[in-house]
């Protein structure tokens, strides 16, 4: 508890920028159909679980970590096909990444850039390092003004450039030739943030090699592991070696690190899971569009981003029914009365379709 007293050295000592904000607020679910948060829906098959605990069961809790996380990094390595040439660094989740991104860049002056609307942690790790932060709008549907960005870029010599691909929470791929122009004109680096890859049709990841100003970061919380906090960003070595000095040391506990190469040799339950995913929001996608006054827009991640006639009253609708979705009205201009909902399971969707208002 704050006492008076303890309010006055923190309003001396903390930034007022810090003060003025309120702590990111993650929604209570319990006893709800969690689809809010884009995780995957599906619990691991019993067997799988039982090679978990016996892999945790044998972990040193009392001993630090592998500094190196040298299993978690061979694994992703096979899994996703990254070779040797390219430095790999991984974070506490890919948030922790954006976190290191942001502070190796941070000299005085330096500037971050984004569009916007997109995903939060770029503009709120900018603030919280002291760097200004620079968001150059979406156009009306939502893909990429790459003019203005090409603008921006020569304005304002951004030290970094966030593009999610595809993009949160609005759940478009922006256009491979908008982000190559980008590539070719920044100054600093470009970072494709692809925490969506296993559910899109494109990567950059193989084409790291053709652009030496380019990171392509990713997480593994879409693909079933959103509660072991992994994420891992690729590079020239010589990105992931000055990233790697503002990494925080055992960032990466030993369970995560215990359970995550089990979980990424499982390549048939991950391909299976997805593709169950992208058929559930190909249907969800579907229903939505086929509601009056529902604008359900093209996804290709495990979310679908509508706009609905009075947001705040479904979202308020469906917690009633049992049912937690994002509710993105008020985030941004472009977002008004729009809903982010994450796929879930057959039945919870048939369960989410069921609940909307519009069946009243
Ligand atoms: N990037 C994007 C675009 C996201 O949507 C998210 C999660 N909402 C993240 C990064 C962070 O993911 P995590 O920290 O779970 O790896």
């Amino acid at each position: 508890m704050i006492v008076p007293a303890s309010a006055a050295f923190v309003a001396a000592a903390v930034r007022p920028e810090i003060r003025a904000l309120t702590a990111y607020a993650v929604a209570h679910a319990d006893g709800l159909i969690k689809l809010d948060a884009m995780e995957n829906p599906y619990a691991l098959p019993q067997a799988v679980r039982e090679r978990i605990a016996a892999a945790v069961a044998l972990v040193p809790i009392n001993r630090y970590p592998d500094g190196g996380a040298d299993a978690v990094k061979s694994a992703l390595r096979r899994a996703f096909g990254i070779p040797e040439a390219l430095g790999l660094v991984l974070g506490n989740g890919s948030d922790e990444l954006i976190q290191m991104l942001t502070v190796a860049v941070a000299k005085p002056g330096a500037v971050i850039l984004a569009p916007e609307p997109s995903f939060v942690m770029y503009r709120l790790n900018a603030l919280y390092a002291g760097v200004r932060f620079v968001g150059v709008p979406l156009l009306p549907d939502f893909s990429l003004d790459t003019g203005a960005v090409l603008a921006a870029i020569e304005r304002e010599r951004p030290a970094l450039i966030f593009l999610a691909c595809p993009n949160n929470p609005t759940g478009n791929l922006f256009a491979t030739t908008g982000i190559e122009a980008i590539l070719r004109a920044a100054p600093g680096l470009v970072v494709v943030d692809e925490a969506y890859h296993a559910f899109a049709d494109a990567s950059f990841l193989p084409r790291l090699a053709e652009f030496p100003n380019l990171l392509v970061m990713r997480t593994v919380s879409k693909i079933g592991m959103a509660g072991l906090r992994l994420g891992y960003a690729v590079a020239a070595p010589e990105w992931t070696t000055e990233l790697n000095k503002v990494r925080p040391p055992y960032n990466l506990n030993a369970l995560t690190q215990a359970v995550a190469p089990l979980l990424l040799a499982e390549d048939a339950l991950l391909a299976e899971q997805a593709t169950r995913i992208k058929a559930e929001r190909s249907r969800l996608h579907a229903a939505l569009c086929k509601l009056p006054d529902v604008v359900a827009y093209p996804t290709q991640t495990n979310f679908v981003l509508a706009r609905v006639p009075d947001a705040p009253r479904w979202f308020d609708h469906l917690r009633q029914e049992g049912i937690l979705v994002k509710n993105l009205h008020g985030w941004h201009g472009s977002l008004e009365h729009c809903l982010r909902i994450t796929v879930g399971t057959p039945a919870e969707n048939d369960a989410l379709l069921a609940a909307l208002p519009t069946h009243r």
